[in-house]
């Protein structure tokens, strides 16, 4: 294990609401940065909409993220994990999209993420909306298909959008079993509920072996069990982690583009994360929160607050193959 020397600014040394915002306070290294070889897992900022098909917003992700991250404090209340003591932990920027084309954004998104393979690093991003988690996949996911682990109330399994387009927020995943990016036996997807277009997506999760625990199962049997199963579907091989803010109930996270009621609440948001323990996790993702509908910033809080317990469990994972 490598020397951490990568520490968030102390709240004690400079005020919360002083200084440049970085990601949970640490440093910014850029891609051409000669500490990049130190670093083990980078937060990575996509501020990109481009997939959204209604209410628009997320591009404004990363930034009101990392002004809430300010607020995140080094140590898990729980756990006790330090994760800036155990892994070099650093904000590598944000990927520049092409807001006016979605194909050239998601190829320049890939290489951003190809570089971050090839250095090593465990990519934590935050979005973005979901499409996002695509050309992230088509880096990490190049050489063989992964598992997910997939927080949403929403599949994102549809085939297409207004007769024919493929790449909107509600198709990546469809498009990365396609692409052989995800083996769909070792997919679980978690929290789905809401109104239906129809259940085009929910065949398609069936007929290829995808798990889909709707919100319905979620709330019966709850966290604990639920998770344990989640467990056993991705395994031990290489798992990426999804989670759509709207996975949460719009009381608690308001500000995303396609809320839906009847959903777990913050402190559930945190326990399935909690419960990951033990996973071999190559990536995370946390998508859709979405500024100009959250004025209170509260949703963004959950959304940083989620990131830090998930970067426990990267940091756990990463530890495990050192
Ligand atoms: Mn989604
Ligand atoms: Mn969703």
């Amino acid at each position: 294990m490598s020397d951490p020397f990568f520490q968030p600014v102390s709240g004690f040394e400079l005020p919360r609401f002083a200084g440049v915002p970085t990601f949970m306070r640490l440093p910014h290294i850029a891609l051409d940065d000669a500490r990049l070889s130190d670093v083990d897992i980078g937060i990575i900022g996509v501020p990109w909409d481009s997939g959204t098909t209604n209410r628009p917003g997320p591009r404004h992700g990363p930034r009101q993220l990392r002004d809430a991250s300010t607020m995140i404090r080094a140590e898990h209340p729980v756990s006790g994990i330090r994760p800036f003591e155990v892994m070099n932990i650093a904000d590598l920027g944000d990927v520049g999209p092409n807001p006016a084309d979605i194909i050239d954004s998601m190829d320049r998104i890939t290489a951003f993420y190809d570089q971050v393979k090839k250095a090593g690093i465990i990519p934590m991003t935050a979005g973005g909306d979901h499409l996002t988690s695509l050309p992230v996949l088509r880096a990490l996911a190049k050489d063989a298909p992964v598992g997910m682990v997939h927080f949403d109330s929403h599949t994102d399994l549809f085939h297409s959008y207004f007769g024919g387009t493929m790449y909107t927020h509600g198709t990546p995943f469809r498009r990365a079993v396609e692409e052989g990016l995800l083996d769909p036996k070792r997919v679980v997807q978690i929290g789905i509920r809401g109104t239906q277009y129809d259940s085009e997506d929910l065949d398609f999760a069936k007929s290829v072996g995808i798990r889909v625990i709707k919100i319905e199962e979620f709330h019966d049997r709850g966290v604990i069990d639920v998770m344990s199963e989640a467990r056993d579907i991705v395994g031990q091989d290489p798992t990426y982690l999804s989670y759509d803010i709207d996975f949460v109930d719009p009381t608690f996270a308001p500000g995303t583009g396609t809320p839906e009621v009847g959903g777990p609440n913050s402190y559930q948001a945190l326990h399935v994360v909690r419960e990951l323990n033990g996973l071999n996790l190559i990536g995370a993702d946390m998508v859709e929160v979405s500024p100009p509908f959250d004025p209170s910033g509260g949703t963004a809080f959950l959304g940083v607050s989620i990131m830090f317990e998930i970067l426990c469990q990267l940091s756990a994972s990463r530890a495990r193959k050192k």
